[in-house]
């Protein structure tokens, strides 16, 4: 099983190019991109990713909200 998720090279979250608190990013890469398969998946920016084949950087790991609100805020920013 892979531990690591395959968005680790591109996703800005994993490369700190996310401006959040160094700690949040830690946490979120502890809990989800280096846990395994079964914790990537859950990932939202990951989800997005699969769904949609687009995410942007306000798209947290932990983000309940629904694919229909990511994709109209990425709509509405441009992020097509
Ligand atoms: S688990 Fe989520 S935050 Fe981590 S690299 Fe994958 S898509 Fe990015």
């Amino acid at each position: 099983m892979k531990r690591f998720c395959p968005y680790t090279d591109d996703c800005p979250l994993f490369n700190d190019r996310i401006f959040i608190r160094k700690s949040y990013g830690q946490v979120y890469k502890k809990l989800y991109c280096t846990a395994g398969e079964e914790k990537w998946t859950r990932c939202r920016r990951y989800q997005v990713i699969e769904k949609l084949g687009r995410c942007a950087d306000f798209v947290m790991p932990n983000s309940r909200a629904s694919f229909e609100e990511i994709e109209a805020k990425l709509n509405s920013i441009g992020k097509v």
